[in-house]
């Protein structure tokens, strides 16, 4: 497979990652009666992940590319696009469930279905994965010996904040080693900043549309002096102001068009004023891990919780 000479890339200090689902796929608009139209609503998902993908080669950035399975399907393309260029192709599940109103029979099949899919496409292992609305809370930490159990190596779906709808308080806000009843998996929690003793997300999504720019600047600065890898995430959806808007509760409207016109610009000034990369390169052991997966393609395709102690 053809990959982008990477002599002149900069050193990668922090992760960037999109999760690339279409507009009409967000959990704040999901109904019984939006998933039937699916298939008949207007796609958008290529031409606004090919918008991020010109910003990233013209800043000569690469990023982890949390595919939603069901997109993957439709596209396989655009997934083989993104791992040419060099981007990490990780899992966003095939339905975009949430992982809390699934069975965990349900949600092995659907982190089983997006690997295979996502894998097929592009011939190489796909070892990261990110819920849906961060949606591995206390209450389904059972997904995380699921996840080891069907090969995946990290995680990056524990949001260390409290939320109306997602977030794990107290959780390790750092990227670390956990273990599960199956093995070892590497938790990669978006970012966050304490401030005056309140954890605050920051790191995308509509807090990165929410703050005015110096401001997130400021708060990323402060991870960053502390020590911290940052972990940003952002949706093709994000850089489309133009999108049709969806019937919703008023939150989740105000949370989904909050400032999509300043998406873009805020991108491409933090481009500049950050050195990304994809997650498997920012964190030198999923790196490892990853090289493992490669050099052993076949087993991490199929990996037991037997052979995922090795590999962990
Ligand atoms: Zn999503």
């Amino acid at each position: 497979m053809m990959r982008k000479e990477v002599t002149t890339r900069r050193k990668v200090e922090h992760c960037l990652s999109f999760d690339i689902e279409e507009h009409f796929q967000v959990a704040a608009f999901d109904s019984p009666a939006r998933r039937r139209q699916w298939n008949s609503l207007e796609s958008r998902v290529q031409r606004n992940t090919e918008k991020i993908l010109e910003h990233l080669d013209a800043h000569q950035v690469r990023a982890t590319m949390f595919v939603l399975g069901w997109v993957g399907e439709r596209y396989p393309s655009l997934v083989r696009q993104m791992a040419e260029a060099g981007h990490e192709i990780g899992s966003h599940g095939y339905s975009h469930e949430l992982v809390n109103v699934q069975t965990p029979e349900q949600f092995r099949e659907d982190v089983k279905r997006a690997k295979a899919i996502l894998e097929d496409a592009v011939g190489q292992p796909v070892i990261g994965y990110r819920a849906p609305t961060f949606s591995i809370t206390q209450e389904t930490t059972w997904a995380l010996s699921v996840l080891v159990e069907e090969g995946y190596a990290y995680d990056s779906s524990i949001f260390p904040v409290r939320h109306d709808q997602y977030g794990m308080p107290g959780a390790n806000p750092s990227p670390h080693l956990l273990s599960t009843d199956a093995g070892s998996l590497w938790e990669v929690p978006p970012s966050t900043c304490k401030i005056a003793g309140v954890r605050l997300p920051v790191a995308g999504g509509g807090y990165f549309r929410l703050f005015p720019y110096w401001l997130l600047i400021r708060l990323l600065r402060k991870i960053e002096s502390e020590g911290e890898t940052l972990v940003m995430y952002l949706h093709p959806w994000e850089f489309d102001y133009e999108q049709p808007r969806m019937a919703g509760p008023a939150l989740s409207r105000f949370r989904h068009y909050l400032n999509l016109q300043k998406t873009e610009g805020r991108f491409t000034r933090l481009l500049q004023d950050f050195r990304f990369g994809p997650i498997r390169e920012a964190i030198s052991a999923i790196g490892q891990l990853y090289q493992q997966g490669v050099s052993r393609q076949g087993a991490i395709f199929c990996t037991t919780s037997a052979s995922r102690e090795e590999v962990a």
